[in-house]
């Protein structure tokens, strides 16, 4: 067994169960792809078994801190069916779960979400890619479906030295799934849509939305970076009569529309706008148009916390254009999905939006991503999708 040794001091987050080795913190020591590693402490005292991963910033990754464990095929199956019994218990009106959170559940570098009787599991680091056969086995095993997907094509992958891939692992035939979220019927394509084919951490911010579009009356809603329109849906369901979906990618707004008629909706409640979000928001502004509800669910502008002034800069921006497009006692649904951005950082953001659009507002609920999608005690990183529901004064 290989081992690596870290540099005086460097063995306080391992201590207090972070699961990251930086390579600034090893003292020496190194291993090859994927393979399991002994961490020590410069006084020489056990740590962790790690992946290590020679090509990444992110040295090595903790498989486990118990040093009487070994990382061995029984290891995944364990880790595996323990993260599948806990969403069992959890409250997920859907039957499409992320069933394995990575680091919160234990297995940095794994994603696994089941859609229907299809599971999808993206492998970004060497530790995973080196485990994939046994890790593929265990997921059949535990869950009982027969069918694996592989997503490996996240951008994660080249920071790793890992190609791109995607293709099915376990059993085949077509990739077009239906799902049912809370009362409604969405479709996906696992090869082709964005991360493993859906939002899943969004599930339960939609049904808040279609609460507080029933609610409040809302009648007009602007559905901001919608995706396959999820959030629109959800709005149609609360009584919405005009709902616009706003989103650059054709193909996603295409299902959008099929996702309108397939859960019985009037397709003229429903537009699809193919723009760019921060032009359409400009423009709306000059023709002086409102909304009583607007959602803003942009992609990841600050992947790390390197990248978190001008993703400040950019939250804010729509975020002022939106809270000004808003009629009076109108509802802002806003999001970051970045890690880089803490939830404290997020509200003082808003909080300028506000200042600058000269608007103020209640904020009636703070939501993060669904419970499938767990965040540990020790991981702070894992808090990335955080929301706030504002009701404008
Ligand atoms: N709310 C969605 C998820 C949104 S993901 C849901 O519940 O499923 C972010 C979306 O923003 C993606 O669909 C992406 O195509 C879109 N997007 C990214 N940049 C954009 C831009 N500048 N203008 C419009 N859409 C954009």
């Amino acid at each position: 067994m290989k081992s690596i040794r870290l540099r005086a001091g460097k063995e306080r987050s391992l201590q207090r169960r972070h699961p990251w080795i930086f390579q600034g913190s090893i003292e020496k020591g190194r291993a090859d792809a994927g393979e399991t590693v002994r961490v020590d402490s410069a006084e020489g005292d056990f740590l962790c078994w790690a992946a290590f991963s020679p090509e990444s910033q992110i040295r090595a990754r903790a498989w486990s801190f118990d040093a009487a464990e070994r990382i061995d095929a029984a290891f995944f199956q364990r880790r595996i069916e323990s993260a599948v019994a806990v969403r069992a218990r959890l409250p997920i009106a859907s039957d499409a779960v992320r069933l394995i959170h990575g680091e919160s559940d234990g297995l940095p570098g794994l994603i696994v979400d089941r859609y229907g009787d299809t599971l999808v599991a993206q492998f970004g680091t060497a530790g995973t890619e080196r485990w994939k056969e046994v890790i593929a086995d265990a997921l059949l095993a535990a869950t009982g479906l027969a069918r694996l997907y592989e997503r490996s094509d996240a951008s994660v992958r080249g920071l790793e030295g890992l190609p791109e891939v995607r293709g099915w692992l376990r059993g085949e035939g077509g990739t077009e799934i239906v799902i049912q979220e809370h009362e409604w019927r969405l479709s996906l394509d696992v090869a082709e849509g964005h991360k493993t084919g859906y939002y899943l951490d969004q599930r339960d911010s939609r049904k808040k939305f279609a609460e507080v579009v029933r609610h409040y009356g809302v009648k007009s809603v602007l559905n901001c970076f919608s995706y396959t329109g999820g959030f629109s849906v959800a709005a149609l369901a609360g009584g919405a009569e005009e709902v616009i979906s706003v989103d650059s990618s054709g193909p996603a707004l295409a299902r959008a529309c099929a996702h309108v008629a397939l859960n019985g909706f009037d397709a003229a409640r429903h537009t699809a706008l193919d723009a760019d979000v921060n032009q359409t928001l400009r423009r709306y502004l000059q023709e002086g148009r409102t909304f009583d509800a607007i959602v803003l669910d942009p992609p990841k502008f600050a992947p790390t916390a390197a990248h978190a002034e001008r993703a400040a800069r950019a939250y804010k921006d729509i975020n002022r254009l939106g809270l000004k497009l808003l009629a009076p006692g109108g509802l802002l649904f806003t999001f970051s999905c970045s890690g880089g951005i803490p939830p404290d950082l997020f509200h003082k953001i808003v909080a300028g939006a506000g200042l600058d659009a000269g608007v103020d507002g209640f904020i009636l609920d703070r939501v993060g991503a669904a419970p499938d999608h767990p965040q540990t005690i020790n991981f702070p990183e894992g808090e990335y999708l955080k929301g706030l529901l504002i009701l404008k004064r």
